[in-house]
């Protein structure tokens, strides 16, 4: 059967079961979870795969679910993956009540468009074709949010990194997968398939340590709100000192600033992020911001304990793979809609990219700010159906004849980082 064939059969099986798919969607927008606790999520996409019959490993990084999908020989392996994590944005019709937690990144979509994979390659039979196999994968913790839960589960050993693709990475799940596939849903009714850079980050929590007395008494207290209010305007001073090109965004917010107007704060909380464009400024950018936190703590003469969780990466591209998934986008969408981005997102999927060939693409359909009340599905076939047609299709790309496309994509791919060197860079993030 030709790659054509192929690639109809699959698309044909995706169609017969959009209805399902799209269902998943809706399901999953109306029950958002956050990072690292998407147990219903993960629930509903174990309930497909038993559906079809996959057999799977679950609770992979807390919530994550991988379904391996054996081909009739085994010279590669594709990981598809989708993020089953939501944002909070409790303004959301949708938002949980309690947690606030809201889909308005899309992240639904990208499990749906997984689920429309695994309905495709087995009901259409490829797989029995097909000269490699499949891991379908529902990572936690796109987000790098809440980080202070997080934080005090890596304190307790449960996970060791802020995102669930990293944490992936760390236990091996990527040691077999020559390249990986996936998609977030954009504005618009173009398909793009990713492009290199983005912005790569650090997240930090900061917790001044003061001592508590009464207001009316200060100095028999140290007041960890002063402290932390000289630590941010030294932080402000240290800004003339980035540089243009580095793009350094440091944005603190304060989580907890004292307890009782009458009582001195001992205690305060700022969690930030520090992004730039390279690793180095980053690393230059967190050093001096930490530097300038402590000094808050120093004149006060409070304690100021920084927790660094290394953020992500900037993307690479794999101009062979990113090839096959634009042919693929023409082929359903037709040249006009094919989307060309000079740059890539800030996101997870960049870690991945430094390790073995990437597509991060993105997928028209949505309306709304991202991360807002407004955000919406409005073209539900193109979100969640084409998405996966797409991400299908070019599995039967990479995996046909002897998986020749795979191995070529592979071949002319020049990792920057290897998993060893990865966390190592992790590592002295954290430092
Ligand atoms: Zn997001
Ligand atoms: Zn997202």
């Amino acid at each position: 059967m030709t790659v054509q064939e192929m690639k109809k059969l699959v698309c044909e099986a995706i169609d017969k079961n959009a209805d399902k798919i799209i269902n998943i969607a809706e399901s999953i927008f109306a029950e958002p979870e956050l990072g690292y606790k998407e147990y219903k999520t993960a629930a509903k996409v174990k309930a497909v795969f038993d559906e079809l019959g996959y057999t799977y490993k679950d609770e992979v990084a807390l919530t994550g679910v991988i379904a391996d999908v054996p081909g009739k020989d085994h010279k590669a392996k594709i990981a598809v993956m989708g993020e089953l994590d939501a944002v909070v944005c409790p303004g959301h019709r949708c938002a949980d009540p309690v947690t606030g937690a809201a889909h308005s990144c899309g992240h639904h979509a990208q499990i749906a468009s997984l689920m429309g994979v695994a309905y495709g390659l087995k009901e259409s039979g490829v797989m029995d074709m097909l000269d490699g196999d499949v891991a379908l994968m529902a990572v936690p913790a796109e987000e790098g949010v809440e980080l202070e839960w997080r934080n005090e589960q890596m304190q307790q050993g449960k996970i060791s990194y802020l995102g669930g693709k990293q944490e992936f990475i760390k236990l091996g799940a990527f040691d077999d997968v020559d390249a990986m596939i996936m998609q977030h849903t954009v504005q618009g009714d173009k398909i793009t398939a990713g492009g290199p850079g983005g912005m790569g980050f650090v997240a930090k929590i900061v917790q001044y340590i003061g001592k508590e007395s009464h207001a009316a008494a200060p100095f028999n207290g140290i007041n960890a709100l002063d402290a932390a209010k000289i630590g941010l305007m030294a932080c402000d001073a240290q800004r003339t000192t980035f540089k243009d090109e580095d793009g350094i965004r440091f944005h603190p917010i304060i989580t907890k600033g004292g307890a009782l107007v009458n009582v001195v704060p001992a205690f305060v909380q700022i969690e930030t992020f520090v992004r730039g464009r390279s690793i180095p400024a980053i690393k230059d950018a967190s050093f001096k911001i930490d530097r300038a936190l402590k000094a808050g703590a120093d004149a006060m003469g409070a304690e100021c304990k920084i927790f660094n969780l290394p953020g992500y990466l900037f993307s690479v591209e794999s101009p062979e793979l990113k090839g096959l998934v634009e042919g693929n986008i023409v082929e359903l969408v037709g040249e006009e809609k094919l989307g060309k981005s000079p740059s890539g997102f800030t996101t997870e999927a960049n870690d991945v990219s430094n390790l073995i060939p990437t597509v991060h693409a993105m997928v028209g359909g949505s309306v709304g700010i991202g991360h807002s009340s407004n955000y919406e599905i409005e073209d539900k076939q193109l979100a969640y159906v084409t998405a996966a047609k797409m991400l299908a299709m070019t599995v039967v790309d990479l995996l046909a004849n002897g998986a020749e496309k795979a191995l070529e994509v592979k071949a002319n791919f020049k990792a920057p980082l290897t998993k060893e060197s990865y966390i190592q860079l992790l590592d002295e993030l954290k430092a």
